[in-house]
């Protein structure tokens, strides 16, 4: 249940229905919306009597949540979030654009790709320092030297990085440097995982699980925001179907469900999602056509000598195009109001 306050409402009278909602033991969550408070009301176990509360002072409203997921649904908080990273905003309103390498490979290769892909447009810098490989006999990351090399990009270039975490093991390192930390496809009912991302004092790119029905992928997003951190967003890369012509299939449905469903920013990788580069710059106008907030793509500037994922990564000059592209289209949608 949500309870929503006057607009006139006072600290005091907003407090005082906290008390009453953890006074029956439930878990009371305020969230500050544009114009009023609402409050959200969590771990019930059944049917809450909104009479408990709507004769309350401030009280507005009381509102039954039929979602299964509370705290990332638009039930809840009808306002879209912002993730604010320095200079940079993701979510409504903005096409955020993340790229470069699959993975941190060199000083030399990740500043090389960086300056390319910020000369484009990019806004952040993205790079795997742990990598999730099918094989344990590939090319695994450079682990601590990566992300010491993705901190060194930071400073030279201005961009803030984006950098996946694999384990709880080495959640705390990867905090220490990212700007965003990704949770990736493999590990996104990785529960304890989602759990500590909850306590982290950094952003939370949640990408979908290959075989994640929008629900689970929610459910794990509100795992992490359950756990106090309100900064995810939410990165579709393509879901594992019978197809051969693409790695994976590219759900560009689950743009405009999330969209509805809920009030975090979403993201798409068309990398991912497609698995050869031909397909990376239609898809991405697709995306942006759809009312994605930004893109993550991977870039190389000498793909065929890429030590991970070197047949999707965009050519400096292909990237460049793209951005082109997908501005000129986010523009004209804005123009007329169409997002
Ligand atoms: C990645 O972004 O490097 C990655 C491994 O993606 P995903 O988790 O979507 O497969
Ligand atoms: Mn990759």
């Amino acid at each position: 249940m949500l309870i929503v306050m006057d607009k006139k409402a006072t600290q005091e009278q907003i407090n005082s229905v906290v008390e009453a909602i953890e006074q029956r033991g439930f878990t009371a969550r305020p969230i500050p919306g544009g114009e009023r408070v609402s409050i959200g009301i969590l771990n019930n176990k059944g049917h809450v009597d909104a009479s408990l509360f709507i004769g309350l002072p401030g009280v507005k409203d009381a509102i039954h949540v039929t979602r299964p997921y509370k705290l990332v649904s638009r039930e809840f908080k009808h306002e879209d979030t912002i993730v604010q990273i320095g200079d940079v905003s993701i979510g409504s309103g903005n096409l955020t654009i993340m790229a470069g390498p699959c993975a941190v490979e060199s000083e030399y290769q990740a500043l090389t790709i960086a300056e390319h892909v910020q000369r484009s447009g990019a806004h952040i810098f993205r790079g795997g320092a742990f990598k999730p490989r099918t094989s344990p006999y590939s090319f695994q990351g450079l682990g601590e030297e990566g992300l010491k090399i993705l901190a060194m990009v930071r400073e030279k270039t201005g961009m803030p990085v984006v950098t996946e975490v694999m384990d709880l093991e080495k959640i705390d390192l990867v905090e220490a440097y990212a700007d965003i930390i990704q949770i990736g496809a493999r590990n996104m009912q990785n529960f304890s995982l989602l759990r500590r991302a909850g306590r982290a004092a950094k952003p939370i790119l949640l990408k979908r699980g290959m075989a994640a029905t929008i629900d689970e992928w929610l459910m794990a997003a509100e795992y992490i925001m359950e756990g106090g951190n309100s900064q995810v967003i939410l990165c579709e890369r393509g879901v594992r179907t019978f197809v051969h012509h693409s790695r994976n299939t590219l759900d560009l449905s689950a743009v405009s469900v999330v969209i509805k469903e809920s009030h975090l920013p979403i993201i798409v990788d068309p990398s991912h999602a497609a698995g050869r580069r031909d397909q990376v710059i239609p898809l991405s106008r697709a995306s942006v056509a759809v009312g994605a907030h930004g893109l993550i793509v991977e870039v190389h500037h000498a793909p065929e000598e890429a030590l991970s994922d070197g047949a999707q990564s965009l050519y400096p000059d292909q990237f460049e195009n793209m951005c082109r592209q997908v501005r000129s289209i986010y523009n004209d949608l804005k123009e007329g109001n169409g997002l």
